[in-house]
């Protein structure tokens, strides 16, 4: 009988951290849905950028408020876990405070944990109210409704429940300790708790015990749902933001990824020695691709896939972007949700069915319309600004090149363009016979 909360925990803990492993290997199956791209290179360069970017919070700061609510939230919400790995050994065996023997560092530990949850209270209502009442612009845009709304609330409502949680566990832990009860061995320090402590005098050591006890199985139980919840959450790029900044882009953000068969063609046509059937060197594509550019996720290489379920929806993209600044369709935190939208709709009908049945939808037209895609100017800015170097811009260009390449469907101003380059040399209607002709004026 004593032993059946023990058990309940172990259980909970199993299904909780089973359930995410599941989900976790269904992420990784469908971030590989993407076509191979090699980074394994400049390993130490990615590194840097990783510890910069997410580890640092190297861009978070380029917005002072919010960037520095981020990194109270972050780094509380990280430093305070550690507390969860004393909870996770107290429930399994049963004991109350197991790292209490450390003595004056335990003492420090709960009290810079308590200090950190306070911050990261305080931190996620500025959050919230930032949100919904003060109602920032980037919030507010149309792909922000339904559901990412309620997704961006639900995790601030979920921090501010999981730390209310813990000071109330410390605050009635402290009653406990001071009334002498069974277990509750004095340990830590509570500098926070302390001042929430006289909520609870008068109550009898049962009911403290009580409270003592939900408000700890209800944060424990809160982190399992928690950690379940990011799989269907933007707040899954506390996880990805790690290997989305170690693999991103590391060329000039500029350099356009030309394709080999494309290069090879132009080659042969600018080689007049060149032999247009000569086998393909050692790493070269042998042949035309099957399609050029994309049309739906599979044809989007994996790290864009996975750039497209690191999107934190944080808006930052859109609000410096020109297009969507003079009032165009595009919004490229757009792009990146549909994306995702469109891969885990891809990712279900693989579950259901075993492997892809083709649904008669795609990421172009039935998520991203070609206005949106051609309304992008190029400029980099959202890459630039993006918190966890996603790149929208590469997504628009890949579907870009589709609509030019195998659709011949780019806005008539691009194809007159196009003509004169391969007509003329040059984007202007003019004969390359009339190029100097200006000087005969
Ligand atoms: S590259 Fe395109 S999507 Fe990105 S900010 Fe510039 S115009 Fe907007
Ligand atoms: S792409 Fe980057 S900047 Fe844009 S919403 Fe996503 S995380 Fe924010």
């Amino acid at each position: 009988m004593q032993y059946i909360p023990n058990i309940i925990f172990i259980l909970a803990l199993a299904a909780g951290i089973g359930y995410f492993t599941m989900n976790v290997r269904k992420l990784i199956r469908n971030i590989r849905l993407g076509k191979d791209i090699d980074r394994s290179d400049n390993k130490s360069a990615r590194f840097k950028n990783m510890a910069k970017i997410a580890l640092g919070q190297g861009k978070m700061t380029r917005r002072p408020v919010s960037g520095f609510l981020h990194i109270i939230v972050y780094v509380g919400f990280i430093i305070i876990n550690i507390e969860v790995l004393e909870i996770i050994i107290d429930g399994i065996f049963g004991t109350h405070r197991i790292f209490s023997f450390l003595g004056g560092l335990y003492d420090f530990l709960i009290g810079s944990f308590e200090v950190l949850a306070f911050l990261v209270l305080v931190g996620v209502i500025i959050f919230w109210i930032r949100r919904n009442i003060v109602k920032i612009k980037r919030f507010w845009n149309p792909e922000m409704k339904g559901w990412p709304k309620n997704d961006g609330n639900l995790i601030l409502y979920f921090e501010m429940v999981l730390m209310t949680l813990f000071l109330v566990m410390n605050a009635t832990d402290l009653q406990l300790q001071e009334l002498g009860a069974d277990h509750y061995i004095k340990a830590g320090a509570y500098p926070i708790s302390q001042f929430i402590s006289p909520l609870f005098d008068g109550m009898s050591e049962g009911t403290l015990i009580l409270i003592e006890r939900g408000a700890w199985w209800l944060h424990i139980l809160g982190i399992l749902v928690f950690l379940n919840y990011l799989y269907f959450s933007k707040h899954l790029h506390i996880l990805l933001a790690f290997p989305n900044t170690y693999f991103a882009n590391l060329k000039p953000q500029g350099e356009f990824n030309n394709l080999e068969a494309v290069t090879k063609e132009v080659m042969l046509m600018m080689d007049p020695n060149a032999d247009p059937f000569a086998a393909p060197e050692a790493g070269e594509e042998e042949g035309e691709p099957e399609k050029f550019g994309a049309s739906d996720v599979t044809d989007l290489n994996w790290v864009q896939l996975m750039n497209s379920y690191t999107c934190t929806e944080c808006g930052r993209c859109t609000s410096e972007c020109p297009a969507n600044q003079t009032g165009k369709k595009l919004s490229p935190r757009k792009i990146m949700m549909d994306t995702r939208d469109r891969l885990q709709e891809v990712g279900d009908n693989i579950d259901k069915n075993g492997s892809f049945v083709d649904d008669g939808k795609q990421l172009l037209n039935d998520y991203i319309t070609p206005e949106e895609l051609w309304a992008c100017t190029s400029c980099n800015a959202c890459v630039e600004t993006c918190p966890v170097n996603i790149s929208p811009l590469s997504i628009i260009l890949d579907m870009r090149r589709y609509l030019v390449m195998e659709e011949s469907a780019a806005p008539s101003e691009l194809n007159v363009m196009m003509t004169n380059i391969e007509n003329n040399g040059a984007p202007w209607p003019f004969n390359q016979m009339d190029r100097m002709n200006w000087s005969n004026e």
